[in-house]
Parts: structure tokens; sequence; C-alpha cells
């Protein structure tokens, strides 16, 4: 299967610059998910930009939508 990173980044919220696994979305959930977090594209930009990926800082931004 062809690796879609390229159409990936055209929609890839994540604000973090040089990021290895950017565009490669199931590197991305992989790596969050084992770190008991989301990946960028679960959260509104505002959120997103503060870089706290954990399971509380997303329940905590979905209250304020
Ligand atoms: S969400 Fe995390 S793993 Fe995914 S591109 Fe951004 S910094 Fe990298």
């Amino acid at each position: 299967m062809e690796c879609k990173k390229e159409r990936n980044l055209k929609n890839c919220p994540c604000s973090y610059q040089g990021c290895s696994r950017k565009g490669i979305c199931c590197e991305c959930l992989k790596h969050h998910r084992e770190n008991g977090e989301l990946p960028a594209c679960y959260f509104s930009k505002e959120a997103e930009k503060k870089y706290d990926r954990s399971i509380e800082a997303f329940i905590e931004d979905w209250k304020k939508r």
C-alpha cells in the first residue's frame, strides 16, 4: 500500500515543527497512543498550539466547544 504522506501533510493541523512523524498518521497515532495521548488533529486550533496532547487536555478542550 502506498504511503499517503504528501496528501496527509496538506490536511495535518499539527504546528509542531521538525517532527519526523508529521504526515505519517499511522506513526503519529502510534506514538501518542503509546504515551497515553492523542494526536494534534483531535484538538482545536488553540489547544493544539499548547502541545499538551494528554487525554485530560483533550477533555478540557472539548468542554469549551
Ligand atoms: S501530533 Fe505529535 S507525532 Fe503527530 S505530527 Fe504532531 S508532534 Fe508529530
